[in-house]
């Protein structure tokens, strides 16, 4: 297939890739927010597009949604350009998709986010959704606890200062973003943000003061050694550990 993107497939297309039994789709739920100085506003989208096609090339027998952009950025408008959907229209549009694709056929629908606003959220719309269609297997990617873990074990493979894979804006989004296309990244507008544990008091002023009460430039880690090379190394690394999780919970491995 050229390619496991439904919006860019036609009807025939997706009938025939149904009949051959891709059962599977993945919804991948981003953001359209403030990413620092070097990185732009669709960072998580982009990222959500990248890893959802590839992501269904992995497992074989899925295609991916239209990613949903913006998402829960609340956190993030003290930023110019940040959008935060309410939380009611976000959970309405992840209903509306799982009944779309529970109406064509699909037998098994994933919910993965590439943004860390996104993650309790579909989490608890996969837990309804599951009642409301018991014929259909509704289930997340991994949770904000294992990529958080899988950031940490980033920086030590590559041998870099705890922190530098930040998570938003960091040392990990910034070389993926040069992966995908260089000319996403200001390389020379890159800084470094807040680099240190996010936890207790400092993640609950995160989310409840908002990115800039943590790092004024809206930075959590350090990009400015970012490098394509490094990003398909993270790509890679993530992409299999989301691979085997989704696997793992649709009972495949
Ligand atoms: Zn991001």
């Amino acid at each position: 297939m050229k390619t496991f993107l439904l919006e860019k497939m036609t009807w025939p297309e997706i009938k025939e890739a149904m009949e051959n039994g891709f059962d599977t789709v993945i919804i991948f739920a981003a953001s359209i927010e403030q990413h620092g100085p070097g990185l732009p506003e669709c960072t998580d989208t982009a990222l959500g597009y990248f890893e959802a096609e590839d992501l269904a090339r992995r497992l074989g027998n899925a295609l991916a949604a239209p990613v949903i952009r913006p998402g829960l950025s609340a956190h993030h408008m003290g930023f110019p350009g940040s959008i935060t959907l309410r939380p009611e229209t976000f959970k309405a549009i992840l209903e509306d998709y799982i009944a779309a694709y529970a109406h064509h056929g699909f037998r098994k629908i994933v919910l993965c986010s590439s943004h860390g606003g996104n993650f309790k959220a579909i989490e608890k719309v996969a837990e309804e959704q599951s009642e409301k269609y018991p014929d259909v297997k509704i289930v997340t990617g991994i949770c904000l606890d294992e990529l958080d873990a899988a950031l940490m074990e980033m920086d030590r493979v590559e041998g870099l200062p705890a922190g530098t894979c930040g998570g938003h804006a960091c040392d990990w989004e910034t070389s993926i973003m040069m992966l995908i296309d260089e000319d996403y990244v200001r390389r020379d507008k890159l800084q470094k943000g807040y680099v240190g544990q996010l936890n207790g008091e400092l993640l609950d002023r995160f989310f409840n003061q908002g990115v800039g009460s943590v790092s004024p430039i809206g930075v959590m880690g350090d990009p400015t050694g970012a490098d394509p090379e490094r990003g398909r190394r993270y790509f890679e690394y993530l992409q299999e550990l989301q691979a085997e999780c989704i696997r793992r919970k649709l009972g495949e491995d």
